[in-house]
């Protein structure tokens, strides 16, 4: 640690963020690596360490001989301001070297409101936020996650990035790079090269130019770059590196325990979510080898609770099998097993009475809406009475505490769909009413409700949002229509839910915006205690660009679209008439009761998914 660190971290909030040093962290020797890599998280540290692709690749990284994969988080706002009036440039926490030690930094972004911190963290760290700024080989900033779908808003500042999965692909960037370094050849030649790479796409390869209405009339891929870049995709999990031997925080961060990822993909395809469509097909891992690596992940950690993570957990098609056994091993030990979010159309009470055993935590459900019209236009297949069945085998288990999400806004939403969440609410609370086993210890209902953003690849990728003042109207009629001292409820804010429309739809125009965002001083926008509205609308309103363009506009069925380069395998036609089914609120069966042909198979050897 230097001297300038130990000076200042008396002086700011969780020192224990910035000093590394964790149980597990990888330390190599710098004289026997050819390639060290930043590996930068655009959040706090606490969030980072939660989060599961960051340690997969961490992992997948160090173990290739030669290189050294280190982690740098976005500093809090008192430690970005000490760090800049002692001159301390952003540094990694494995060796404490500042970013400008390293060859390549990259990001995990998985979040549009995280946006600014990428640009800040190169700044902290004296890295040009500009691709044409960095010459040279030295410092490759590029960047993979969810938000690499649609690239655009970040465009200026990434040299390349990685789309779909990481574990095979990132491998591949790091060698392709280290024969660029012993060759020493110029930083475009590397990208040239890195551009023919499965899933790598090169921002500054593609030309876009706009029509005078101001939409993508077109995209001119240059240099050879393809005209579309596929995700890449790990056929089976099975075989795919999954870490059971990871850092052990010094601090507390937000999710505490040992995760295990039980599939990737979703078989259900909720027509808003993003997620449920780029991680097209579902894989599962087979239950011997989870349990293996639940086993060696709790004893690895000491951790006593242990997730089963993924999109949908409860659909997990060996899940009964697992519970079971994961029961059988973490009973005695007084571990807890815990579910994410439910659905409730197949909430077993045998489940239940399994997750009972340990430790009762929260019932968490997201129904999304309230009425079946509008649950049956967004493809959510769960009938009220099947919520509150389960709800009536969980109050008769003896919980008393339900969060349920919802989402205000969505498309072909009415009053009568917000006024439908507070009957369910209510019918909800009747429910405990009759069923509950334990009435002493009172109910509570944990409500919230996000503003609905269309995203990319989704069905309603073309939808417009509606405006923050007519969100804000829905919101208050819901409130005024839920009073109960066993209901609290809380809801997104509006301008954050705006922004993040516009950026997650933006194209390449926003750089400029962003670049503007944070010479004015945005950062950690995904926090209460930083986020200012009023920075962003005064960069929009510098920069010229409406932010209106890019929600309450509906986008054209036809129009150029500034992530059209890309593809996730899920054919266009498919969303389109996906989108064509919520207009009559017919709802299409998830992949294990029929295929749907969305296309994602292609992606598959065998062409064949197993759901
Ligand atoms: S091809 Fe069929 S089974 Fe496979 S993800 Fe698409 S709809 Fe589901």
């Amino acid at each position: 640690m230097t001297n300038q660190l130990e000076r200042i971290l008396p002086t700011v909030q969780k020192p224990a963020r910035y000093v590394g040093g964790e149980y597990n962290q990888i330390i190599k020797n710098k004289d026997e690596t050819d390639i060290r890599v930043a590996f930068c998280f655009p959040d706090t540290y606490e969030i980072g360490m939660s989060n599961l692709g960051m340690r997969i690749l961490y992992a997948v990284m160090n173990r290739m001989d030669g290189v050294w994969c280190e982690r740098v988080f976005a500093p809090w706002g008192d430690m970005e301001d000490a760090m800049r009036k002692s001159n301390l440039p952003l540094y990694a926490l494995e060796s404490g070297d500042a970013l400008t030690e390293f060859d390549m930094i990259a990001f995990t972004v998985g979040y549009e409101m995280s946006y600014t911190n990428i640009l800040n963290m190169l700044r902290l760290g004296n890295i040009p936020m500009r691709s044409e700024d960095r010459h040279g080989l030295e410092h490759i900033v590029f960047a993979g996650g969810a938000c690499a779908y649609n690239p655009e808003p970040l465009a200026d500042f990434i040299d390349f990035f990685s789309l779909g999965e990481g574990e095979e692909i990132t491998p591949e960037i790091l060698e392709l790079y280290r024969t660029a370094k012993k060759e020493s050849w110029s930083k475009e030649q590397f990208l040239q090269e890195v551009s023919k790479i499965e899933g790598i796409y090169v921002p500054s390869f593609y030309e876009h130019t706009y029509a005078p209405d101001g939409k993508l009339l077109s995209i001119t891929p240059k240099n050879g770059a393809p005209m579309k870049v596929t995700k890449r995709f790990i056929q089976n999990l099975d075989d795919a590196l999954y870490p059971t031997d990871n850092i052990i925080p010094n601090t507390e961060i937000v999710h505490d325990r040992s995760n295990l990822e039980v599939m990737r993909g979703c078989i259900r395809g909720c027509r808003f979510c993003q997620a449920g469509f780029t991680y097209r097909p579902v894989r599962p891992r087979s239950p011997e080898l989870l349990l293996q690596q639940a086993i060696d992940s709790l004893e690895n950690s000491g951790c006593h609770e242990i997730t089963l993570s993924s999109l949908s957990t409860s659909d997990y098609k060996f899940l009964p099998v697992l519970a079971r056994q994961m029961q059988d091993y973490c009973t005695p030990r007084k571990i807890n097993l815990s579910l994410p979010s439910l659905r409730a159309d197949n909430f077993s009470r045998e489940l239940m009475l399994r997750l009972q055993q340990v430790r009762k935590s929260g019932l968490t459900f997201a129904p999304e809406a309230g009425t079946q019209r509008l649950r049956d236009a967004i493809n959510k297949n769960v009938t009220e009475e099947e919520i509150l069945e389960t709800c009536a085998i969980a109050f008769e288990g003896g919980w008393n505490n339900v969060k349920l999400y919802f989402m205000l806004g969505l498309p072909t939403e009415t009053d009568e769909d917000v006024l439908g969440i507070a009957e369910l609410v209510y019918k909800i609370l009747k429910t405990w009413r009759e069923h509950a086993s334990n009435k002493k210890r009172g109910v509570r209902i944990h409500v919230a409700t996000a503003y609905f953003v269309p995203k990319p690849f989704t069905p309603f990728q073309w939808e417009k949002q509606i405006t923050p003042e007519e969100y804000l109207r829905r919101q208050k009629l819901l409130k005024d229509n839920m009073p109960s001292k066993s209901i609290e409820y809380n809801w997104h804010a509006a301008d954050l839910s705006r922004l993040e429309a516009v950026l997650a739809r933006g194209d390449r125009r926003l750089c400029k915006v962003l670049e503007e965002a944070v010479r004015r001083g945005a950062k950690l926008d995904g926090w209460d205690e930083y986020f200012s509205y009023q920075t962003w609308i005064n960069s929009f309103n510098t920069c010229g660009i409406d932010p209106d363009f890019y929600t309450t506009r509906g986008y054209e069925l036809n129009e150029l679209l500034p992530w059209d380069v890309i593809s996730d395998g899920v054919s266009t036609d498919f969303l389109k008439k996906e989108r064509e089914c919520a207009y009559r609120n017919e709802t299409t069966p998830d992949c294990r009761t029929k295929c749907n042909a969305c296309g994602a198979n292609c992606l598959l050897e065998g062409g064949k998914c197993d759901a």
